[in-house]
């Protein structure tokens, strides 16, 4: 019933009438440089075309190639069934359960190979709508055309074949790419009532490559930021981590912001922005992961959360010890606070919210610069991005830069010169009582 009154509201993307689909386009216009393809991504298609099939490299490699950047990785589409696939390529498996696409192995390289899917609206599929559109399950193979109709930007829908080095295009993707415009195939409101994170996608997408969003593909995102509520939270984690990583984080935070839609990402990072400190620290941090992005070097996600989410953290840290409570208890509570509300909400995977935890609890211990309490911080395992995040705190101007710079001095010096380093202890009697009180704080550290 309510399949067959969304077909009726619901009409698939169509080409414009005599449009001849696909066009195609030679080397002289696509540019892409054979030398910037994987040799697996080749040999996939080459061994899938040999065996009679159709084979293309798809999506965002395409893309890439066309802006005369490297892609990470290939994706292929075929007509071949993935048991088909699997008969071609000794080393390749099935995976999914749902839709089924096959790994096809060469060396440490992995091409992923997707049999063309088609409409979720066709009759005979295994498909399912939700009543607010969005899609729930389509598993269904199709023709190449409704592959490409079934993508999400007029970019993302390109086709390549490195035998005839030959780029088809059905959907005006290739002069969408020439005028740097980002545009949703179909309608935009159907097409992101079926999948919210189509809404992240434009938004990453457009800061990533440095495009414009067409005008009927931006406006609706505003009034449907809502949707992504609808979405399961791994799902959401997963796109926005691409968005974090991509190179582009703080331009991404701040579109997400002009376009409403961090509520559904982020909730709370309108209210860190608007303080000025949270601007700062979410901002330097940012534009610290950028920079690492840029230059090929690792970004760890829990660094990343840890830094996204410190600013409520510091919040409930400094609400509970207004109430009384010691510092690093009354931190044991907010770090708690913040994990069960927040992160939570994210689906931060368990591994990044308990390295995540543990960078907010080694703070504390950063401001103690007396005994043996200094030596047992270096030698902790995660001192070094406990300092990292102390070091945008002091550049945040949250606490003195001169405590950032006593430890960098101190992890560098020989033992005497940390010897001497080391502040004197200023209430010896008061410490000892202390420690005891507040031992049941020790797990805020924890050795792992
Ligand atoms: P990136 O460079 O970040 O990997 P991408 O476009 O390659 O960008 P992927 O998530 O790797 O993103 O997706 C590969 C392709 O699958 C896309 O280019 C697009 O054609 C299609 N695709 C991905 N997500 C969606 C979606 N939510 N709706 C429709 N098509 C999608
Ligand atoms: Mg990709």
């Amino acid at each position: 019933m309510i399949k067959s009154l969304l077909q009726r509201i619901l009409k698939p993307a169509k080409p414009k009438a005599g449009t001849p689909l696909p066009q195609k386009y030679s080397r002289r216009t696509h540019r892409i440089d054979p030398h910037k393809i994987s040799q697996a991504a080749l040999k996939t298609t080459e061994g899938l075309q040999r065996a009679g099939f159709r084979a293309f490299i798809v999506g965002g490699a395409v893309r890439d190639l066309m802006l005369g950047k490297t892609p990470k990785d290939f994706d292929v589409a075929t007509d071949a069934t993935p048991e088909q696939v699997r008969q071609v390529f000794r080393r390749s498996r099935i995976i999914g359960r749902r839709f089924r696409i096959v790994h096809v192995l060469f060396g440490a390289e992995t091409i992923e190979v997707t049999t063309f899917r088609g409409s979720h609206l066709s009759e005979d599929g295994d498909a399912q709508v939700a009543e607010s559109g969005r899609i729930l399950r389509d598993n269904v193979f199709g023709s190449q055309e409704e592959d490409a109709a079934r993508r999400d930007f007029t970019i993302n829908a390109l086709y390549y074949d490195p035998v005839s080095e030959e780029v088809w295009d059905y959907h005006q993707g290739v002069p969408d790419l020439q005028k740097r415009v980002l545009r949703i195939i179909g309608d935009p409101e159907t097409r992101y009532r079926e999948d919210p994170v189509r809404m992240l996608r434009a938004v990453r997408l457009s800061a990533k490559l440095g495009m414009k969003l067409d005008r009927a593909t931006e406006a609706p995102i505003p009034r449907l930021a809502g949707l992504l509520q609808e979405v399961p939270a791994p799902r959401i984690f997963d796109e926005m981590l691409k968005l974090f990583l991509s190179g582009h984080a703080m331009e991404s935070a701040l579109a997400l912001r002009k376009h409403g839609l961090h509520h559904g990402v982020l909730p709370l990072l309108d209210v860190v922005l608007e303080q000025p400190l949270g601007e700062r620290f979410v901002n330097l941090a940012l534009q610290n992961t950028d920079r690492r992005v840029l230059q090929d070097k690792p970004v760890s996600p829990a660094f990343l959360f840890a830094c996204l989410l410190w600013h409520e953290v510091l919040a409930a840290w400094q609400k509970y010890q207004a109430s009384g409570m010691r510092p690093v208890s009354a931190l044991h509570l907010a770090i708690r606070e913040v994990s069960e509300t927040q992160a939570d909400k994210l689906a931060i995977p368990r591994r990044y919210a308990v390295a995540m935890k543990e960078i907010w609890g080694l703070q504390p211990r950063f401001e103690q610069r007396a005994g043996q309490r200094p030596f047992r911080l270096l030698e902790h395992e995660r001192y070094r991005a406990g300092y990292d995040f102390l070091l945008l705190r002091c550049e945040s101007g949250e606490l003195p830069m001169e405590l950032a710079a006593w430890w960098d001095a101190f992890a560098h010096a020989d033992t005497e010169t940390r010897k001497r380093m080391l502040q004197p202890d200023s209430a010896p009697k008061k410490r000892r009582r202390r420690r005891k009180k507040t031992s049941t704080a020790q797990p805020l550290a924890p050795q792992a």
